[in-house]
């Protein structure tokens, strides 16, 4: 496709996501116009802070929990993703046996309990969040990357998934792009799912067992209070015993979780609707999640409606955490994109997207959610998944509630759970190491997957960039 047309593709695109853009998306509810009371504060009305209230009503009927959003369910990352749920508590196999290769057996058992539960908990509340348990292609979009196809089966059969590894021409004929060298195919664990849906489903769900939800409340201060907390906003406050904190890569509301989480901007494209003709020139019966495996990789799905959902490649940290809705649009990564998209499916040409948008993926140098107290153990936070918690959200808040209400658990004992990552130093160090370490995954891209020294030595470090 002609450069100097990409553009044109995405222009008449609504700068929204997808997903909240939606024709019987609910209005934001009310905010906090008055002093309450609870037991438990939730702040953040992701999928994490979600779960976290639904989870501690289930547990305990009689606890009053209150959650507060600063904008409207599902506004941050959990309305903003790919929608693939992924089995794995730690951003992959791969990231997990380098981290707790003693605890994997139990992580990826904990994992597929956790994957169980929300498939139960969407069943039994009658949640239509479009759940499609589709399994997963990888795609090696080089020769190198089809090199590593054989051990990522190998892990993935260790701990019990099927897995298969697909040639070039297997790979083509399962999706037809002539730029494929060959896929690894995990067909368990994983599928695709509407996350705005399943946010408000959730919320739905809160609601009717009795969580107050507030939204347009922004929590602006929260400190001690006597043997609590207090939480305000600017119409109201929030006297709490504890509280979850569960805001993920926004500013955060207690100092230490800046040092470990960065906002890393991923954009995201979505299509208009495929005709049938343009639908059956791609192939893709199983309807699976499409990732490639790159340092800088793009995830791509199918809707209900079959558009194509691409995003990812891009992976934008600002300076000083920069973050805000001037940050959601990025025209430089939408047309490169746009290019990898027709680059991939030719055969498309033409085709126009209806969407377009970014969000801030909470990255911390492990890439897998992280825990810490705060305000004398009143609080407790679970933020860092890295751009893989719409499944681990669910665990994430599970454990946000073990610790809250300090319960050993098998959960709770975790390495993972007890340990936190390497934190990224202050500015003006944060981004340039951050730029550095970006230009030198692409350059490992482009070099035959050979790192450099600077990868090799946050190797070492146990240091990371991904999203
Ligand atoms: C572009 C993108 C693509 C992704 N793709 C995938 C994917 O395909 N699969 C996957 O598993 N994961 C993916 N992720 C990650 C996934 O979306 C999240 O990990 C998951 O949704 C859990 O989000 P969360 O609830 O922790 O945070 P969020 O959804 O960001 O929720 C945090 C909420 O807190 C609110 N908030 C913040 N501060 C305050 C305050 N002071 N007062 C009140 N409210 C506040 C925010 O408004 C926000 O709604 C992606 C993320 C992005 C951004």
């Amino acid at each position: 496709m002609d450069p100097d047309s990409l553009p044109a593709s995405y222009a008449d695109a609504e700068p929204r996501p997808f997903w909240l853009d939606q024709a019987d998306a609910p209005e934001p509810g009310a905010p906090l116009e008055e002093e309450v009371e609870a037991d438990l504060l939730v702040v953040g009305g992701g999928l994490t802070g979600l779960w976290a209230a639904l989870l501690a009503r289930e547990e305990e009927p009689d606890r009053e929990v209150v959650l507060l959003e600063g904008e409207r369910i599902a506004f941050g990352a959990s309305g903003r993703n790919g929608g693939f749920v992924d089995a794995s508590l730690t951003h992959g196999i791969e990231n997990g046996v380098a981290r707790w290769p003693d605890e994997m057996p139990a992580l990826e058992r904990l994992g597929r309990e956790n994957f169980a539960a929300i498939k139960e908990t969407m069943a039994r509340h009658r949640i239509d969040a479009r759940f499609e348990e589709t399994g997963e292609l990888a795609f090696a979009m080089a020769p190198h990357q089809a090199a590593s196809i054989p051990e990522i089966v190998e892990a993935a059969q260790t701990y019990g998934w099927p897995a298969e590894a697909l040639s070039a021409e297997e790979a083509q004929s399962e999706v037809h792009s002539p730029t494929y060298h060959g896929a690894a195919s995990l067909p368990e664990g994983r599928g695709v799912v509407d996350p705005a849906r399943l946010a408000w489903g959730l919320a739905d769900v809160s609601r009717a067992t009795g969580v107050r939800i507030f939204e347009r409340s922004p929590v602006t201060r929260l400190a001690r209070a006597g043997a609590g907390l207090l939480a305000a906003t600017p119409g109201g406050g929030v006297r709490a015993r504890r509280a979850v904190l569960a805001t993920s890569a926004f500013p955060p509301l207690v100092r230490a979780i800046r040092r470990y989480v960065v906002p890393v901007y991923d954009y995201a494209l979505v299509t208009e609707p495929l005709d049938p003709e343009r639908r059956a020139s791609i192939g893709w019966a199983g309807r699976q999640g499409l990732t490639d495996l790159g340092n800088q990789f793009h995830y791509y799905r199918l809707t209900r409606d079959d558009r194509i959902l691409w995003g990812g490649y891009d992976a934008v940290y600002n300076f000083a955490n920069g973050m805000g809705p001037r940050h959601d649009e990025r025209p430089a990564s939408f047309e490169l994109l746009a290019g990898h998209f027709f680059e991939t499916f030719p055969q498309l040409e033409g085709l126009r997207f209806t969407h377009r948008w970014g969000g801030a993926i909470d990255t911390c140098s492990r890439f897998s959610v992280l825990f810490g107290t705060a305000l004398g153990g009143r609080a407790v936070y679970a933020v860092g998944y890295t751009g893989l918690g719409v499944a681990a959200s669910r665990f994430g808040a599970q454990v946000a509630l073990d610790l809250l209400d300090g319960r050993d658990t098998e959960r709770t004992r975790l390495r993972m759970v007890r340990t936190k990552p390497v934190p990224f130093p202050p500015e003006p160090l944060r981004w340039a190491g951050i730029t550095l370490t970006r230009r030198a995954l692409a350059k490992a891209d482009s070099r035959g997957g050979r790192r450099g020294p600077w990868l090799r030595l946050l190797d070492r470090l146990g240091m990371g960039f991904d999203s």
